[in-house]
């Protein structure tokens, strides 16, 4: 039977869509095994007010896979994977616990760092219960509702779902914040930014990559200031890499920054030791 099978797929698939199905498949199996061994390793990346050098603003957590025969695997590859496979809550909820027992453990050993912001995906929110565990793996590490910041994209406001609106609603009833990631690449429409309790607009780095360039670039991102200022939202600028684009950001205003040219995402203990030494600096 199975002979008979592959031979149907033969006459379906050129060998190159064949080739590029059983490594979609392998790569999977890999995934779903990674997250059930709890595999995955999270990295720290610096957010930091502009106006008040030395302080951290906040960090934001990005999960990180390395294979042991494929190396650094995406997270842009393997999310998306995790989310059609149906293993995003499962990874969702083991990430959040893990972020949350970081941050407990920075609180314990004196170190500050005001919150840690957690990418979400659409799907989350599709699981009635989400919101209330949210709330309660923050609860079991002794956490309040201010030491997070969930990240979502406008794929989650486009989705008009009963538990979607329900989720994102009673998060925010709990002081849960969010943050809009990667805001303006997407279909904005600008109606979701007062019909949502949107507390954080993260200025998509395609932007502040474009801004020594691109006259566009600059007028978008002082529209995107300037509505923020004027719906009370703060604004972080992400992929700041150069000197250049972040004194221009500064000059325009932009509350925080966060990018290579201050710190690339990096594992937990080095995340301890560049706080160190940016304080020591001062
Ligand atoms: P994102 O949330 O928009 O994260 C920002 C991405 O920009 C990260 O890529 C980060 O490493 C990268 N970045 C930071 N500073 C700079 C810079 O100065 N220049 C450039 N060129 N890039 C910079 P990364 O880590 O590869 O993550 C890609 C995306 O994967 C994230 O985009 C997010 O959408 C998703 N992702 C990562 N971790 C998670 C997770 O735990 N859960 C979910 N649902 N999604 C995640
Ligand atoms: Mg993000
Ligand atoms: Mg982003
Ligand atoms: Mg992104």
């Amino acid at each position: 039977q199975a002979k008979s099978e592959s031979r149907h797929s033969l006459r379906l698939f050129s060998p190159e869509m064949n080739r590029r199905t059983q490594e979609r498949a392998a790569l999977e199996r890999a995934l779903r095994q990674v997250i059930d061994q709890r595999g995955l390793a999270l990295h720290y990346q610096p957010q930091l007010p502009s106006t008040t050098p030395g302080r951290l603003y906040g960090v934001e957590a990005l999960a990180r896979w390395h294979h042991p025969e494929w190396g650094h695997v995406p997270p842009d590859r393997f999310i998306p994977m995790a989310e059609e496979a149906g293993l995003i809550q499962e990874l969702t909820h083991w990430l959040l616990d893990e972020v949350c027992r970081q941050l407990a453990e920075w609180r314990a050993t004196g170190l500050v760092v005001p919150h840690v912001a957690l990418n979400l995906s659409a799907r989350n929110f599709h699981d009635a219960d989400f919101a209330n565990q949210v709330y309660a793996t923050l609860q079991r590490h002794g956490l309040a509702p201010g030491d997070l910041m969930l990240e979502i994209t406008e794929s989650v406001m486009m989705d008009a779902l009963p538990a979607t609106v329900a989720n994102i609603q009673a998060l925010h009833a709990r002081g849960l914040r969010l943050s809009l990631d990667d805001f303006g690449t997407g279909y904005s429409s600008l109606s979701y930014l007062h019909r949502l309790p949107i507390t954080e607009l993260k200025l998509d780095k395609s932007f502040v990559q474009d801004l020594a360039t691109s006259e566009t670039a600059r007028a978008l991102t002082l529209s995107v200031l300037s509505i923020a200022r004027s719906l009370g939202m703060t604004v972080v600028a992400e992929g700041v890499e150069t000197e250049e684009q972040r004194a221009w950001l500064d000059a325009q205003g932009c509350p925080v920054m966060q990018g290579y040219l201050f710190c690339r995402p990096v594992p937990p203990a080095q995340l301890a030791e560049w706080l160190g030494a940016m304080t020591a600096e001062l």
